[in-house]
């Protein structure tokens, strides 16, 4: 039975995030959608070293009323047919709803631990921002930071700073295959 996981973060990670005056939106409708080139083939990677692939995505353009959950969710079953994913987990609320899932908290991470009864301290979160960053952390994850140098609040610690999905894969594999040949020798 596969305990690990790596989250992922949605916009920034899996596709193409847009970036206006220094920070990244999500794409508004399916036609936006813009998965980024390098992720298939590190989906496929992670997928194949046995890691369950779980996305855990704030949304809270529907809560503020500039996007339909439906576009979201259109969204999400392309990333379903086009990519190794096990599950998505979205938290469609804004600061003022005060819930458990909105990242930094780590809800979503702690739901789908629950779910698949994962060993955190054996999962990555892999995010481009703070909030992702403090998700993991706050759920005892590794976590792997892809600076694309955005202009607002940077995360101050995390295991790895990467440019892309496909950098924080082979990052992931190699430290997953260093604690197995470690853990053989005890
Ligand atoms: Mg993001
Ligand atoms: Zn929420």
């Amino acid at each position: 039975m596969i305990r690990r996981a790596v989250f992922l973060d949605r916009d920034g990670v899996i596709n193409r995030a847009k970036v206006i005056n220094g920070k990244p939106h999500p794409p508004s409708c399916l036609a936006e959608l813009e998965i980024l080139s390098d992720v298939p083939e590190a989906l496929h990677a992670l997928h194949k070293a046995d890691f369950r692939l779980i996305v855990v995505t704030n949304q809270p353009d529907v809560a503020r009323g500039a996007q339909r959950r439906q576009e979201v969710e259109a969204i999400h079953k392309a990333l379903f047919e086009l990519l190794p994913l096990d599950e998505i987990r979205v938290c469609y609320h804004d600061d003022a709803d005060c819930c458990h899932c909105r990242k930094p908290k780590p809800g979503l991470l702690f739901e789908a631990a629950s779910m698949a009864h994962l060993d955190l301290t054996s999962c990555f979160m892999v995010g481009d921002r703070y909030r992702d960053i403090e998700a993991g952390q706050a759920a005892g994850c590794k976590t792997v930071f892809i600076d694309y140098g955005y202009d607002e609040k940077q995360p101050t610690t995390y295991s790895i700073k990467v440019k892309s999905l496909g950098q924080a894969a082979q990052w992931i594999c190699a430290y997953q295959g260093e604690r197995e040949w470690t853990q053989s020798k005890i």
